[in-house]
């Protein structure tokens, strides 16, 4: 990647991730002000999760000034794992909020409330569906652009957030159809941190998978090879190693060419290989290969 590609990510990553962290300052004060107005416990305590969704904002708008820098002395790979990292922070967050809405869901089944959450709490929680389902569209279309790992996991925190005002919605429209429906207002929360769960989940596994340096796809090591075999010299391919690093694919092999051909020559096959593994190799972003005579 060159220096200027570099900046464009930072620029686009900071850019988006700002628009989240501002609508999680606006959509926090609405509920904080409408429930402090309208004596809502719920409104109140949904506005300090809107308000903790900041977290995982600032730690994109800082991470991405690390994580975007090109490889250096003290990081010869780049600093992609530092992305990792924060995306699994992110899923660890959306677990707690999981934990958090599930221990509130029982709650609420234990004591119903007596009287529905009223319109402003509705008006409220309709802005935050919409406003987050259209930000976690956005949010994956330029983690899409920009193969950003922690970009993805934001914007599968932005769709949770979404997830987790339906049950307001949903229980004062049913509420005003038949009383006695509140009772939808528990079940609602455990099905919406059930789902939370599930995505929180969804974010930390493939970045445990790359802190563990878990191997490509079979699919794709097999494709390698192939690329490697298929360049006039290479007599043999082994010792195929692949890991990842962020969504990007680095891999080392052992490369068997005819021991007495000289030197230069051999060099330019092993050149060959590594050019046609960065041009043709899924997801390709360092290769390192190591020549063997045979
Ligand atoms: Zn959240
Ligand atoms: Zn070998």
């Amino acid at each position: 990647m060159t220096g200027s590609g570099e900046k464009e990510t930072l620029r686009r990553t900071t850019r988006i991730t700002l628009a989240g962290f501002i609508l999680n300052i606006l959509l926090s004060s609405f509920k904080l002000a409408g429930g402090i107005l309208s004596n809502s416990n719920a409104l109140v305590a949904d506005g300090v999760h809107s308000l903790s969704d900041c977290i995982t904002d600032v730690a994109i708008l800082i991470g991405a000034k690390f994580w975007t820098r090109p490889s250096d002395v003290n990081h010869p790979h780049g600093h992609s794992r530092i992305e990792t990292l924060i995306s699994g922070f992110i899923g660890f967050f959306v677990v707690i909020t999981s934990v958090y809405i599930a221990w509130k869901s029982f709650g609420a089944i234990m004591n119903p409330a007596e009287t529905p959450p009223g319109w402003p709490a509705f008006a409220v929680a309709v802005i935050a569906i919409l406003a987050k389902g259209i930000l976690s569209r956005w949010t994956f279309r330029i983690s899409r652009e920009l193969k950003s790992a922690a970009l993805a996991a934001n914007a599968m925190h932005q769709r949770s957030d979404a997830l987790s005002s339906i049950p307001v919605a949903v229980v004062v429209l049913a509420a005003r159809i038949e009383p006695s429906l509140i009772v939808m207002d528990g079940i609602g929360w455990v099905i919406v941190s059930l789902f939370i769960f599930k995505l929180g989940i969804d974010i930390i596994r493939p970045a445990l998978w790359q802190l563990s340096d878990t191997a490509a796809p079979p699919e794709i090591i097999e494709e390698l090879r192939r690329i490697a075999l298929s360049v006039e010299g290479v007599k043999n391919v082994h010792n195929l190693r692949t890991r990842y690093q962020g969504d990007g694919v680095q891999a080392d092999m052992h490369i068997v060419v005819d021991g007495s051909m000289p030197l230069e020559e051999a060099f330019f096959i092993l050149k060959k290989v590594e050019q046609d593994l960065y041009l043709m190799g899924p997801g390709v972003v360092d290769v390192m290969v190591r020549l063997e005579p045979g």
